[in-house]
């Protein structure tokens, strides 16, 4: 697909700029019925829309439906959130004055997504964007164009039934890297949303700090587990092989690093050598697949790269190889692989995107935290334990160092209710639910004197005659 040109996309900003000065006075709970009628649209045209992330990104049927619903689920939660868009009141020192806390709409938003989460991950920025009083401007990934053209068109064709919606409210400008860079310089633009790799985020990062705008950044995983004494196996087993082969590991929350007591390694490890061998690997538009191919060959050949480095250093791999799926043969499917180590080593402690899960034995649960708090990445981490101080030691402060802690259940797979995201080199975003919102707008610190005098504050005396 053609990318935009730069006179193109200057015309899309100003677009947004334009619709700015009419969106941000339309009452909240009015854009939240906006986002009500997106997010029914898109209900209606669930099955189209999951279909095009299968052909367009290889996820197997019920992952991309889930995707889809995520996108609803969302649009639910910000209708709610229209009308929910708190300040504070605060008592102030001074006779007859009171203080608030409001929020004000920010101005256009740019939303820059990676490939792996093609639809949703705009959906979480664009739903708490729009009932904020802000236009939307979305550069989806070059290898996801599609997905994108498509949500947008619903996304259009709402907003032009609506009435008091600006026709340029929600822009779409595709392209690589250099359309990005044009998003993360502009500064028309108060608020960045970049979701991708740490480098993505590194470059923009600084680019939107050099011109003062803010930006918010959701970038890479190296995600742990850790298998207590007490785990269920069968609860383990399957919230590692849905967490690091799901997704045909291509999620930013997959599961890479496991910790397993020793008392349980080798029954688990042998256990999940099974589950892995006999888990489909096939076309994603075959219902009964668990692990579609991956995005690329650069993805294939990463992941080669990796596991040959693994091998160098000493680890045992088990799985790993290329799969022909007939019918298929062009496509990069692979065996989803488990790699028993030692100790770290430096292929271990950074993010490849593909399904390559890591295996510890660990000793104490105090050592396990720290393995799990070991690396730059901080997106999410789980525990599998029956033992309640080890739940709760590991949810503390002394704990998982991670945006996300989960007991009992995998690390990937969140729901749209809490804030997500991830500390250190994941970024310190957060999107989505909880109070997110309040990243998409600008707060104001208003104090109102209806007294007929004008006392200062601190007792300050400054009187003039
Ligand atoms: P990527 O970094 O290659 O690209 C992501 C997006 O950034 C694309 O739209 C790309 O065109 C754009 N881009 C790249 N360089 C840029 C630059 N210098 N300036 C502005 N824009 C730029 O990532 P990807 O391969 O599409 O996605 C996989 C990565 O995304 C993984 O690291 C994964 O963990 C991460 N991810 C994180 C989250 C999260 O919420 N933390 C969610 C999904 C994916």
């Amino acid at each position: 697909m053609a990318s935009t040109s730069r006179a193109d996309y200057d015309a899309a900003l100003e677009r947004a700029r334009t619709a700015f000065a009419s969106w941000r006075a339309v009452p909240a709970p009015r854009r939240g019925e906006l986002v009500r009628l997106f997010g029914e649209a898109v209900r209606r045209h669930k099955p189209a829309l999951a279909e095009l992330i299968t052909l367009e990104v290889g996820k197997i049927g019920s992952e991309a439906a889930g995707e889809v619903q995520e996108v609803i689920d969302i649009c639910d939660f910000a209708v709610g959130l229209s009308r929910q868009l708190y300040g504070l009141t605060i008592a102030s020192e001074r006779p007859r004055h009171h203080m608030l806390e409001r929020w004000h709409p920010l101005g256009p938003v740019a939303i820059i997504t990676a490939f792996n989460f093609p639809m949703a991950v705009w959906s979480w920025n664009a739903a708490l964007a729009l009932v904020c009083g802000n236009p939307v401007v979305w550069k989806p990934s070059e290898k996801t164009p599609l997905t994108a053209l498509a949500l947008q068109r619903v996304l259009e064709s709402v907003i032009r039934d609506f009435g008091d919606a600006p026709a340029g409210l929600a822009q779409l400008v595709q392209g690589a890297r250099p359309v990005g860079e044009w998003l993360a310089e502009d500064a028309r633009i108060p608020l960045v949303s970049a979701t991708g790799s740490t480098r993505m985020g590194r470059e923009v990062a600084v680019k939107v700090a050099g011109r003062f705008g803010r930006s918010l950044l959701e970038l890479g995983g190296n995600n742990a587990m850790i298998v207590a004494p007490s785990a269920s196996e069968d609860l383990a087993v399957r919230a590692i092989t849905f967490a690091a082969a799901g997704t045909a590991g291509q999620r930013c929350t997959t599961l890479r690093r496991l910790y397993v007591h020793e008392s349980r390694y080798d029954a688990l490890l042998a256990r999940l050598r099974r589950a892995y061998a006999s888990l489909r690997v096939g076309s994603p538009f075959a219902p009964d697949t668990l692990v579609g191919p991956l995005i690329d060959r650069a993805a294939f050949e990463a992941m080669q790269a990796t596991l040959a480095a693994a091998r160098a250093a000493g680890a045992t791999v088990h799985g790993g190889e290329r799969v022909t799926v007939a019918g298929h043969e062009a496509g990069y499917y692979v065996r989803p692989a488990l790699v028993e180590l030692a100790a770290p080593i430096e292929a271990s402690e950074r993010e490849t995107f593909a399904p390559i899960l890591y295996v510890f034995r660990y000793q104490s649960i105090e050592q396990a935290i720290d393995g799990n708090n070991a690396v730059v990445q901080g997106l999410s981490s789980s525990l599998i334990t029956q033992n309640l101080s080890e739940a709760e030691l590991f949810l503390s402060a002394e704990g998982s160092d991670c945006g996300i802690a989960n007991v009992n259940i995998g690390p990937s797979g969140a729901e749209i209710g809490g804030a997500f995201g991830g500390e250190k080199q994941t970024g310190g975003g957060r999107e989505s639910g909880s109070d997110a919102w309040k990243a998409y707008m600008r707060r104001q610190t208003q104090t109102v004197n209806y007294s007929s005098t004008l006392p200062l504050a601190q007792g300050v005396k400054f009187d003039v005659e």
